[in-house]
């Protein structure tokens, strides 16, 4: 992917784009991967990096969601089932299958959590990750060895699939910049084209890099910036009401020992009537989430002191060795992108997590709520707008088989493995250059190469981006992240030929970011 190459793309000023998509997370990047598989012409336009929003902040799970099952969402979760098995074919390097063990404490929970997990195995049919099954507690025990064994009955074994977000929106957004999109982060659109009919023609957009302002026509634009979608919806028409409502999880980072063993804590019932995950991902521990309604959207979000200290004392409850404010390794919070409730409801979890679509006046498809799991039917569905929009025939949909960037049968080892089949090609560049094989940080085993290659071909353009979102180093361990910062930016400058005022910014932002992530003790 080659930044000022796409961006030499938008210098035609006569070119008129199929679809052009503001918002470059998950549901922005699914409509590009839909729209490129039918053989449309695609720009898409991302104001910060690439799922720099709430795409980098899930919980990490390709899941239909028990819970969403306990609620009776059966059409949302037997979507999300069909999706989890597609991704997982499609995205081998990016995915895992999970075991998940609910611990359970009476005859009750047993034949309860035993029943549910069996409509989930039978729900997700031909895609299932393997059945699941009631294991004793001795087995339980022996598996997640952290677990608290006072009056733990056994526990449920059951399969889901599991993820790097961020590496996974950007393999979607290579896939679709291979296929000819013209993929861009560090673009916002600053306002909206219209003709002397109040319809939609184009949209203008600044690059946030050069402060370079640049036209571009389209026959349909389509509005994916998640919970920033109601900004986009009043560009186009200010009197337009508002449609989201933010809600807030938050996540905490252990180091794994806490639970040990490779399977992952579901416990199906917390103080809230919500589930908390504690997820083995990238060799820590990732626990949460909560549900906190936020009145703004924002790119940052912080973590509130009652969220973590309730993710810390339900943990607890659940964990020999109770975790502390001085455990937690780094705290990450995202909005989710939630259909605003019907007067009078404020309850965001009793609201469907289905996605919606919606057609403007002008023209606008807005595609607001749904998940990262259903993030390529979502992107189905905003495509099949287009006749709708323009009159146009669209040819169908062929997203659902192709395989994503780096897809490859032979999975490289260790970290490796989110790179695919460029695995090879980064520790290439470690034999080239013998610096670039040293590691980043000595309790991750990056190097720096992967920082090099993020500059070269992942369109990293800040410090944040490499740290965050290529190597996701700044939510596994804030610490270790701020420790070595210098060290990335400054080979970052070298790649990009900046100077050392670059860094100086560059550092001086990061700073401000990571210190979100740590938690005062
Ligand atoms: C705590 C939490 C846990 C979750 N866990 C899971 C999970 O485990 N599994 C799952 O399937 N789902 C999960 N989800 C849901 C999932 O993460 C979201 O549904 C999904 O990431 C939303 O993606 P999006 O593209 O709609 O929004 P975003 O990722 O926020 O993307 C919108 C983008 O639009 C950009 N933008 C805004 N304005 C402009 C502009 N003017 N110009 C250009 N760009 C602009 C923003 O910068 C942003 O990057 C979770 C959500 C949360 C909050």
């Amino acid at each position: 992917m080659n930044r000022e190459e796409n961006l030499n793309q938008l210098r035609d000023k006569d070119k008129i784009w199929d679809i052009a998509i503001i918002g470059g997370g998950s549901s922005g990047l699914g409509v590009a991967l839909d729209a490129v598989s039918r053989g449309m012409s695609v720009a898409l336009f991302e104001k910060a990096d690439f799922a720099k929003g709430t795409s980098s902040r899930s919980t990490k799970l390709l899941h239909g969601g028990v819970r969403y099952l306990a609620q009776g969402d059966v059409f949302l979760v037997l979507e999300a089932l069909k999706e989890r098995g597609r991704l997982i074919k499609n995205a081998p390097h990016l995915t895992e299958n999970q075991a998940f063990i609910i611990p359970v404490y009476t005859l009750w929970d047993r034949v309860q959590y035993s029943a549910g997990l069996k409509i989930y195995d039978y729900m997700a049919a031909n895609l299932s990750l393997g059945p699941s099954r009631y294991i004793s507690k001795e087995e339980t025990l022996r598996r997640m060895p952290g677990i608290e064994p006072k009056n733990l009955y056994g526990g449920i074994v059951y399969f889901d699939g599991q993820f790097d977000d961020a590496r996974l929106a950007l393999a979607i957004a290579q896939t679709a910049d291979h296929a000819g999109a013209c993929i861009l982060n560090y673009t916002k659109v600053t306002s909206l084209q219209k003709n002397e009919h109040g319809k939609l023609t184009g949209l203008n957009i600044q690059d946030q890099i050069s402060k370079k302002k640049y036209p571009v026509q389209a026959r349909m634009i389509v509005n994916a910036t998640g919970v920033f979608a109601d900004n986009i919806l009043q560009m186009d028409n200010p009197e337009a009401p508002k449609t989201i409502q933010p809600s807030q999880g938050i996540h905490l980072v252990l180091d794994q020992d806490f639970l040990g063993g490779k399977d992952a804590l579901m416990i199906p019932k917390t103080k809230d009537g919500r589930v908390l995950f504690a997820v083995p991902w990238h060799g820590k521990l990732v626990v949460g989430t909560t549900d906190t309604l936020r009145e703004k959207p924002k790119l940052e979000p912080e973590a509130l002191q009652k969220e973590i200290e309730f993710v810390i004392e339900t943990a607890s409850g659940y964990l020999t060795r109770k975790p502390t404010r001085e455990d937690v390794k780094a705290v990450f919070a995202g909005l989710r992108p939630l259909a605003r409730p019907k007067e009078g409801s404020t309850k965001t979890k009793e609201i469907s997590r289905s996605h919606k679509v919606i057609l403007s006046e002008s023209g606008l498809v807005s595609i607001t709520g749904g998940k990262w799991t259903t993030f390529r039917k979502m992107g189905e569905d905003t495509v099949d707008y287009y006749s709708k929009v323009t009159g146009l025939k669209v040819p169908d949909s062929k997203s659902q088989d192709i395989l994503l960037y780096g897809y490859t049968r032979d999975i490289p080892s260790g970290h490796w493995k989110v790179y695919g089949s460029h695995a090879g090609q980064i520790q290439d560049l470690a034999k080239e250059n013998s610096a670039w094989a040293s590691s980043i940080h000595p309790d991750f085993p990056n190097i720096l190469a992967e920082v090099v290659w993020a500059v070269r071909s992942e369109m990293a353009q800040k410090l944040d981006d490499v740290l965050s979102r290529r190597i996701r180093m700044l939510i596994l361990d804030a610490q270790a992240a701020l420790d070595c910062a210098e060290k990335v930016a400054r080979l970052m400058a070298e790649e990009m030929g900046k100077d050392e005022e670059w860094i100086a910014a560059e550092l001086e932002d990061f700073q401000k970011t990571a210190t979100k992530y740590l938690i005062k003790t």
